[in-house]
């Protein structure tokens, strides 16, 4: 059987060997184990393993393991679709959300952030698909809460996520990576603490890092399928 450690160094060094054929800086990547729906048993196997970002999609589900581990060495990021009723335990114990579509989202992260808190990273998700099933913005909306985010002093522009399309054509994905590649870029110009484009999955994790991803998510490939 394969053990969520073999599966883990498998995903780094997946990670490695496409930082070499795309000519990107050796460990420019991050890599962040989506760990949802996963007990907490799994986790520590990761954690052993010397992984520290970790992603989760449900607030509970996430806060409980959070203040289980109670470990201040490793960074939770907060990664599924967030409702307005359910931000102040993400402000109160997440280090990192990607998911913010939505100009009162940030606001509210952005009030409730406790005070001694380090500045809540947040990522702007972008629709580059357009599907309707998913969430995030259009690359015209990008600017205006890039903007209004960089002026919240609890909250800390980090960049931009996106959730890759399934399509039976690469070339799909590929032209959908390079346009979220350029948009990274722009605000990078513009943002000084820009860094980060959380882009690639277990399924198309090289095609993400060829076109400039800082941080693939990857869950499945890592702790198994989820039922
Ligand atoms: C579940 C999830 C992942 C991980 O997906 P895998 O296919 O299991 O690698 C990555 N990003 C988001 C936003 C997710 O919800």
């Amino acid at each position: 059987m394969t053990t969520i450690t073999e599966q883990l160094n498998s995903a780094i060094k997946t990670i490695r060997t496409n930082e070499k054929k795309y000519a990107r800086s050796p460990q420019s990547v991050d890599l962040l184990a989506v760990s949802k729906t996963k007990p907490v048993s799994d986790i520590s196997q990761a954690i052993t393993a010397g992984q520290r970002h970790f992603g989760e999609n449900y607030v509970q589900e996430g806060v409980d393991k959070i203040i289980h581990f109670n470990d201040s060495s490793l960074i939770w990021h907060f990664i599924g679709p967030l409702q307005s009723n359910k931000t102040r335990p993400v402000a109160e114990h997440f280090d990192w959300v990607h998911t913010i579509d939505r100009l009162k989202i940030a606001k509210r992260l952005n009030e409730q952030r406790p005070q001694g808190c380090k500045p809540l990273n947040v990522c702007i998700q972008v629709n580059i698909s357009g599907e309707q099933s998913k969430s995030g913005i259009t690359v015209n909306e990008v600017p205006v809460l890039a903007q209004a985010i960089d002026n919240m002093p609890n909250l800390t522009l980090r960049g931009l996520m996106t959730i890759g399309q399934k399509s039976t054509d690469p070339q799909v994905t590929e032209q959908q990576f390079k346009q979220m590649n350029q948009l990274f870029e722009t605000l990078k110009k513009e943002f000084a603490t820009v860094d980060t484009l959380s882009m690639g999955m277990s399924a198309d994790i090289e095609p993400a890092i060829a076109h400039g991803s800082t941080m693939v998510r990857i869950g499945s490939a890592i702790f198994g399928q989820r039922i």
